[in-house]
C-alpha cells in the first residue's frame, strides 16, 4: 500500500476508535446508572409499587433485568477487543459468563451479589479504557500490470519436445523461453516470467533455487506417484500435468492464474446493526483491497443482495429486530442465494447456539473479538473457494468459458439492466468456419487445440466487465456493455482479423482457421424488439456465412 494510503487509513482507524470510546464510556456510565436503580429495588422492593402495576410488555423492556443487562454487557465483549481495548472486552467475557450461568439457573433479576460483582467490575472497566495498539492489516493490494502478453519460462530437457510445447503455447499469444536445464535460466538477466513450467525430471535438487523466482510453478511429468506429486507440492506447485500433455488444459490452468492475478475485488456485505463494529470491519477489508456495503437493516438484506450480488455476506447473530440465523434460513429459501457463503461475526460464547447458527445455513462462525488479520484471512480464502466452485459449476471445462445456460442468463440479466439504465449493449454470436474439416484433415484435439485459443483470444481481446460464453461446440456467444455497434463492429473485426493470422501446428503440418460474426446493438432494436436480440444476431451470423464467411455482419 502506499504510505499515503497507510497513513490516511490509521486516521480513519483512529477516529472509528475515538469515537467507539466515547460511546463505551457512556455505555458503561449507563450501566452504573442501571445497577444503582436495580439496587435501589433490591433494597427496598415494597417502595417499587409501580413495577408490580406494570405490564408484561414493560417488564419485557425492564433495563434492570438480567437479560437485558446481560445483552449490554454481551455488545461489549464483542465490540471491544476489535478496537484494542483487550482489557475491558476480558472483563465483559468473564462477566457475561457469569451471568449467562445465572440466566440458566431460571433467575430473571439482579440479585445483591451479581450487583455488586457487576458494579466492581465497571469500575475496573471504566479505569482500563486506555486503547493498546492494533496492528494495521497488512494489505495487499497488487499493482495492476496488465501486460497483453504473459511471459512463460518453459525448463525441459528433450529439445524437440521443448520446441513443440513453445510452438504450442505461442498459438495462445504468450511469449515462451525455453531453457534446457534449471541452471541455463542462472545466465539469464532477463525480468522473471509470470509463469514458469519445468520439467519434473530435471530433479528435486536443481529445483529449489526456483522457489527464489516467486513466480507460480508448474510442473509436467511423466510420473503420475505420490512423490512426484509430492515433490511438487512441497515446492509449490501451482500444477501439475502429466505427459503427453494436453495443451488445451494446460492453457486453462495459466489462464486462469493470470486471470487470478487481476481478479476483480471481492465483494462483500456486511449486516450489523453495530454501525462502529460494522465501519471498522469495512475498513479493514477494503485495506486489504476488497469492495465492502453494510447494511444496518436487515429487512432489506433481499434488496441488497439482489443490487449488490455480494460474493460474501458477512453477518451478526444479534440483532435487535431479528437474529442472523434466522435471516439465513430465510436466503437459502432463494435459489439464486442458495451458495453464497454466509459467515457470522458474533461474540456468541455459548456452543450449542454457534452449532445452531451454523445449521440454519452459515458456513462459518467467527468469534468476536476478531484480529483484523483473522479477519481479512478468513473472508479472502471463502471468497476464493466460492470463486472455485462456482467457476467448476458454470464454466466450460475445455475453454474456461460459461457454459451455455450461463452466458445466456448472465447476457438476459445484462439486456435488462441496459434497457433500465438507457446504456447500449452489443452481442455477438461467433462460429469458426468450415470447422468440421479441421476436425476431418487435422483429428479432433487439434480441434480442441482452435477451440481453446480463440477462447483465450477473446478473453485477451475483450475488457473484464465484457461477458463471453461458449455458446455451443465452436459458437461462441459475447456481451459486451456500454458499447455501440460501431464500437463492437471494431473490436469484433480485430479479434476476427488477429483468429485468422494464428497459425496451428498438426505434426508437420500448419493450419489456420477463420471465423464468421454475427452482431446485434440494443440501440438499434425497437422497443418491444428486446427480447430478440439474440436470434437477430443470430440471423445476423448467417448472413456473415452466407456472405463467404471470415466476416462480421450486422
Ligand atoms: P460452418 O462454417 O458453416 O460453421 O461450418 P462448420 O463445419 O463449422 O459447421 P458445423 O457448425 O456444422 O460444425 C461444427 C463441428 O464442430 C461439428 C462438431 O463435430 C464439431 N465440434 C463440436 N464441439 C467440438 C469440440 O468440443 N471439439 C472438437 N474438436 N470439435 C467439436
Ligand atoms: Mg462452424
Ligand atoms: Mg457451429
Amino acid at each position: 500500500m502506499v504510505e499515503s494510503e497507510r497513513s490516511k487509513l490509521e486516521q480513519k482507524l483512529e477516529l472509528l476508535k475515538q469515537s467507539y470510546q466515547h460511546n463505551l464510556q457512556e455505555e458503561l456510565t449507563s450501566l452504573c446508572h442501571v445497577l444503582k436503580k436495580a439496587q435501589r429495588r433490591e433494597e427496598s422492593p415494597e417502595a417499587d409499587v409501580v413495577s408490580s402495576a406494570v405490564s408484561v410488555d414493560d417488564k419485557a423492556h425492564d433495563e434492570t433485568s438480567l437479560d437485558a443487562i446481560y445483552r449490554r454487557i454481551h455488545k461489549v465483549s464483542g465490540s471491544a477487543g476489535t478496537f484494542g481495548f483487550e482489557h475491558v472486552s476480558q472483563l465483559a467475557r468473564a462477566l457475561e459468563v457469569t451471568l449467562l450461568n445465572a440466566l440458566k439457573e431460571g433467575k430473571s433479576s439482579l440479585d445483591a451479589s451479581l450487583v455488586t460483582l457487576l458494579q466492581s467490575q465497571l469500575t475496573l472497566m471504566q479505569r482500563s479504557l486506555v486503547p493498546e495498539a492494533q496492528p494495521l492489516p497488512q494489505c495487499t493490494i497488487e499493482q495492476s500490470d496488465i501486460r497483453s502478453v504473459a511471459k512463460i519460462w518453459l525448463i525441459e530437457e528433450d529439445a524437440l519436445l521443448g520446441k513443440r510445447i513453445l510452438e504450442q503455447l505461442a498459438n495462445f499469444s504468450y511469449e515462451v523461453t525455453l531453457f534446457s536445464s534449471v541452471p541455463a535460466i542462472a545466465n539469464t538477466d532477463s525480468e522473471p516470467p509470470d509463469v514458469l513450467i519445468v520439467d519434473a525430471a530435471a530433479g528435486s535438487a536443481y529445483l529449489s533455487p526456483l522457489q527464489s523466482l516467486s513466480c507460480p510453478l508448474f510442473f509436467i511429468s511423466e510420473q503420475d506417484d505420490f512423490d512426484a506429486r509430492m515433490r511438487a507440492a512441497q515446492l509449490n506447485a501451482y500444477g501439475y500435468f502429466l505427459k503427453p500433455l494436453n495443451i488445451p488444459q494446460l492453457v486453462n490452468r495459466l489462464e486462469q492464474l493470470l486471470q487470478e492475478r487481476h481478479a476483480p475485488p471481492a465483494r462483500i456485505l456486511i449486516v450489523d446493526d453495530d454501525y462502529q463494529l460494522a465501519a471498522y470491519y469495512q475498513l479493514v477489508l477494503e485495506a486489504a483491497g476488497m469492495e465492502v456495503q453494510v447494511l444496518d437493516k436487515p429487512r432489506y438484506v433481499i434488496e441488497q443482495l439482489t443490487t449488490y450480488r455480494p460474493e460474501l455476506l458477512l453477518m451478526d447473530v444479534h440483532m435487535p429486530d431479528y437474529n442472523g440465523p434466522d435471516i439465513a434460513a430465510m436466503i437459502r429459501q432463494y435459489d439464486a442465494w442458495s451458495s453464497l457463503p454466509i459467515v457470522f461475526l458474533s461474540a456468541e460464547l455459548d456452543l450449542n447456539k454457534q452449532v445452531d447458527a451454523l445449521s440454519h445455513g452459515a458456513d462459518e462462525f467467527l468469534t468476536k473479538p476478531i484480529s483484523a488479520a483473522q479477519l481479512v484471512a478468513s473472508v479472502r480464502a471463502r471468497v476464493s473457494r466460492s470463486r472455485t466452485l462456482s467457476a467448476l459449476l458454470n464454466k466450460d471445462c475445455l475453454t474456461g468459458l460459461l457454459k451455455h445456460a450461463s452466458i445466456k442468463s448472465a447476457a438476459i440479466d445484462e439486456l435488462h439492466r441496459a434497457a433500465r439504465q438507457h446504456y447500449p449493449v452489443t452481442v455477438a454470436m461467433i462460429d469458426i468456419d468450415h470447422f468440421k474439416a479441421v476436425n476431418d484433415t487435422h483429428g479432433h484435439a487439434a480441434g480442441d487445440v482452435v477451440i481453446a485459443s480463440l477462447a483465450t483470444l477473446l478473453r485477451q481481446r475483450l475488457r473484464q466487465t465484457d461477458m463471453i460464453g461458449r455458446y455451443g461446440g465452436e459458437e461462441f456467444l459475447v456481451v459486451l456493455p456500454h458499447c455501440t455497434s460501431e464500437d463492437g463492429r471494431k473490436r469484433l473485426e480485430n479479434i476476427r482479423e488477429y483468429f485468422s493470422r494464428l497459425r496451428f501446428n498438426q505434426g508437420a503440418q500448419e493450419f489456420g482457421c477463420t471465423l464468421s460474426a454475427g452482431m446485434v446493438c440494443s440501440i438499434d432494436m425497437t422497443e418491444g424488439e428486446q427480447d430478440r436480440l439474440l436470434v437477430r444476431a443470430d440471423e445476423a451470423l448467417y448472413r456473415a456465412k452466407r456472405g463467404g464467411r471470415n466476416q462480421v455482419c450486422q
